[in-house]
């Protein structure tokens, strides 16, 4: 017989858009399951910058998106310190860059309440010696750096604490619509490969990229422009703050450090589906040559990884007059898709035949709560509930046990120095298995109990950061498989499918990268997989594969 399930509300998409949705719902009382395709944070939210915007970027042609940014910016530091990484910002103006772009910056900034100090040229090259020397201004605003992983664990952990459920690898098939109401939907649970059914008289759709896909399945087109972007993290954190181009915004304009690695991004190209992944050479060798106007000598670094990721941008001009959507203005857009407003609209599609489906699209990872909290809003509105939105005043504690807490130990935000700290610390010493990434065999071990049957080693590395250090799973890719297999007792031929999967992934997000210092680790890499443990090559396995990656790649 099919599992069924029963809901007030049923959110599809493990983003962070839904995620916030999630943690909205249950907040005010209402009892909503999350379901996900993949795993948390594969979609456009484990892909993304790692910017928690201060707004400068929009305040030129997009003063809504930017007083958006910065109201969130201080919300989101308090509901999840232990995501953030407070690295403020510096605005750069280098040669080349429009001077007459900073006049209407500064007076942007100063309309939308953000925080904008000028620092002396000497100032800033002293703070951050690796900065082009040619610079011309600097100008201090209030950015942050924020682990997507560790905020929608927190979101979901926050969530669960107040009813919220989250299924994960739970696809959504069908909505199920009956005399113009929505009544549930058909999921496949991909991991026991059995169907479920929800009854919910509301779905709220935060497929991000894929919400015209999940609006079909209703009947409803939503008119997305689906936008490309890459990024390139470099071995070398060469600032520790981040690094915007005082200029329109463009390409490759934006240096973010993360962890021990520096991530410079992105583009804008506009492409059919979200699936659509690919990098070519041409534009890691783009983002080469802004890293280097940005920090002399920047190529020297060893690129070590490449991914791509799709904004989600909502391309339906002249709605605001629609009383069933929630328009937080709209913008005029370009060519490619970036002077689509980055602001978010809520769409009720009552009027398309589906009552009870609602749409969250457009908007930025920065944005999730206020986003989250407008759709609830009209969740509310529909439902005749009255409890308010308490999201602006909580905060999350970071997740230590559970299925999102793993084999985490950390407090503060996932900082190197800090699990290196905790090591030291620790009474015994219990063997390293990532050393880039300082992940101990207990942590694994207790990741690998949490994640239960069928837990992946990407999973893991989106838990632990397993493999997203220098060596990308050189190194501990195997010895994670063999701990795999002791606590999940596995078959052997499990035990390798698993690795081969880890490796293929790994290995796509270097493939636009194998020139020097890269291709020599990836040479290493292959003889340790191919020679020693007898895998198919990465690059045969990699390029004979007809999936899309599906796994998120950052870092
Ligand atoms: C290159 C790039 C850089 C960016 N940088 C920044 C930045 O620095 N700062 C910032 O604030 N924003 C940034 N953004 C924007 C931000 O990342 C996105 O706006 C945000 O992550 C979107 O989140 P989401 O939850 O709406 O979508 P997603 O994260 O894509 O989540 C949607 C989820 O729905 C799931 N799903 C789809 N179909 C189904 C189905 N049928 N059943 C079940 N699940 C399904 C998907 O698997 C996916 O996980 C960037 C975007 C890009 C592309």
């Amino acid at each position: 017989m099919m599992r069924t399930l029963q809901a007030d509300v049923l959110v599809i998409g493990g983003g962070a858009t839904g995620a916030g949705v999630l943690l909205d719902l249950s907040l005010r009382g209402l009892r909503a399951i999350l379901v996900e395709q993949s795993d948390l944070a594969t979609g456009t939210s484990g892909r993304y910058h790692g910017l928690l915007h201060s707004g400068g970027r929009y305040v030129v042609r997009d003063a809504a998106s930017a007083q958006e940014c910065i109201e969130e910016n201080v919300i989101v530091r308090h509901m999840v310190p232990h995501a953030i990484e407070n690295t403020s910002g510096l605005f750069v103006a280098m040669p080349g860059d429009d001077p007459a772009y900073v006049e209407p910056w500064i007076k942007g900034c100063h309309a939308v309440g953000i925080p904008v100090e000028k620092i002396p040229v000497a100032e800033a090259l002293r703070e951050h010696p690796a900065l082009n020397p040619a610079l011309r201004e600097a100008y201090r605003v209030p950015d942050a750096s924020c682990d997507s992983f560790d905020l929608l664990h927190a979101l979901v952990e926050g969530a669960e604490a107040h009813g919220g459920q989250a299924l994960t690898y739970h696809r959504v098939s069908a909505i199920e619509v009956a005399g113009g109401q929505v009544k549930g939907a058909l999921l496949e649970d991909r991991r026991r490969g059995e169907s479920v059914r929800v009854h919910a008289p509301v779905i709220v759709n935060a497929a991000g990229p894929w919400a015209d896909e999940v609006g079909r399945m209703a009947g409803v087109h939503i008119p997305l422009r689906l936008s490309k972007g890459i990024m390139v993290a470099m071995n070398v954190r060469w600032v520790n703050t981040i690094l915007n181009r005082l200029d329109a915004p463009g390409d490759g304009d934006i240096l973010v450090p993360v962890g021990t690695v520096c991530v410079i991004g992105t583009t804008s190209v506009t492409v059919p589906r979200p699936t659509d992944l690919d990098i070519s050479p041409d534009e890691v060798t783009q983002m080469l040559d802004a890293g280097e106007v940005l920090i002399p000598g920047f190529r020297r670094a060893r690129a070590l990884r490449a991914w791509a990721g799709i904004r989600p941008l909502f391309d339906a001009p002249a709605i605001s007059h629609d009383p069933g959507v929630h328009d937080e203005h709209h913008q005029v857009q370009d060519e490619e898709g970036r002077w689509i407003t980055r602001t978010f609209s809520v769409l009720n599609h009552e009027k398309d035949g589906a009552r009870g489906l609602f749409s969250i699209v457009g908007g930025k990872l920065t944005t999730f709560r206020l986003m989250a909290e407008k759709t609830v809003d009209q969740v509310c509105a529909h439902l005749g509930v009255s409890a308010p939105c308490t999201t602006a005043s909580v905060e999350l504690p970071a997740p230590e046990a559970g299925p999102y807490g793993g084999g985490r130990r950390h407090r503060g935000y996932h900082a190197l120095p800090n699990r290196l700290a905790a090591l030291e610390d620790a009474p015994t010493h219990t063997g390293l298995i990532c050393e880039c990434e300082i992940v101990t065999r207990p942590e694994l071990e207790a990741a690998i109990e949490a994640g239960g049957a069928g837990v992946s080693l990407d999973d893991l590395r989106r838990d632990l950061r397993l493999g997203m250090g220098p060596c990308q799973g050189g190194f501990c890719a195997y010895r994670a498989a063999g701990i795999l297999q002791e606590v999940q007792k596995l078959p052997a031929e499990d035990a390798i499918r698993a690795l081969s999967r880890f490796v293929e992934e790994r290995f796509r997000g270097n493939r636009p990268l194998l020139w020097g210092h890269q291709l020599r680790q990836a040479l290493l890499d292959e003889s340790i997989f191919r020679r020693q443990l007898g895998l198919t090559p990465p690059a045969e396995a990699a390029s004979s594969s007809q999936e899309q990656p599906q796994e998120t790649s950052r870092g």
